[in-house]
């Protein structure tokens, strides 16, 4: 129904749109070069604020799993080359931005523990930014925005006290950040986008649900930080259990072509 709606609107108003990777009619606003900057000044700022690793290891091991997801032609049309930054930070996390930024908060390395679960992040993330979720939900908050204005002057008319109220209801929670909490079918779409690319760079899709039951065992006592912003649901594993009947051929195709990554995973210190 939202879909149909939503067509209707992009044909009437001439706005923005697109399909997702995964056939998903999207409402796009913004031009992806706009994106692009925003997704480099964040990193910029991330950069500035948090301190990264230097452990050649770690790096190297990293930058290994993330150029085998990089190196992949539908990653390489998003973006020709990825800056892949490790920062020295506890944080059960790891993002990637439009303009081809990956960021991995060392503290993943204690829940991601093969080079395929790593694989499994890194491919779950570069899903949202090649299904253009940022640009998606910053169009979505723009329409909130317009909708508002749109209420805002019709109240105008009528008394001021009922006009804030309406307002503080509207407008609770209409924010515009491209770091903020995806939406399910955000995080189903970019797992499903994500096991396909770490299928195709070579590692094995069952590790993705490992990474989950991993992640669930880990937020036993305080929910890992990458749960904030990505919340889990119940049905995640078994969708992932789901995807392995489509992934695991392509895996198994991948590696008879010779993507057999070989990432060492560095020794804690
Ligand atoms: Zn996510």
């Amino acid at each position: 129904m939202f879909t149909r709606a939503l067509i209707t609107l992009c044909a009437v108003f001439a706005i923005s749109c697109a399909v997702s990777p995964t056939g998903r009619e999207q409402l796009m606003m913004m031009p992806e070069s706009q994106m692009a900057a925003m997704g480099a000044e964040s990193f910029d700022e991330i950069k500035k604020k948090t301190p990264q690793d230097t452990d050649p290891a770690v790096n190297a091991y990293v930058r290994c799993v993330a150029d085998a997801i990089t190196s992949l032609p539908a990653v390489r049309k998003e973006s020709a080359s990825w800056e892949v930054v490790v920062f020295d930070d506890k944080q059960i996390n790891a993002f990637a931005l439009p303009g081809g930024k990956i960021g991995v908060y060392k503290g993943l390395l204690s829940v991601a523990k093969t080079q395929g679960q790593l694989a499994a992040v890194l491919g779950h993330e570069v899903g949202h930014v090649l299904a253009h979720h940022g640009n998606e939900r910053v169009s979505q908050q723009f329409a909130v925005g317009e909708a508002l204005a749109l209420i805002e002057s019709w109240m105008a008319v009528k008394n001021t006290g009922s006009r804030h109220t309406a307002m503080a209801v509207l407008g609770l929670g209409a924010q515009v950040g491209i770091l903020l909490p995806y939406s399910r079918i955000h995080e189903s779409e970019a797992d499903r986008i994500g096991q396909d690319l770490m299928a195709r760079a070579g590692f094995d899709p069952h590790e993705s649900v490992a990474l989950w039951q991993n992640m669930a065992k880990a937020s036993g006592g305080q929910p890992p930080e990458f749960l904030s912003t990505h919340p889990s649901h119940g049905s995640r594993i078994k969708d992932l259990q789901a995807g392995l009947a489509t992934t695991v051929p392509v895996y198994e195709q991948a590696q008879a072509e010779g993507h057999r990554p070989q990432c060492h995973v560095p020794v804690p210190r």
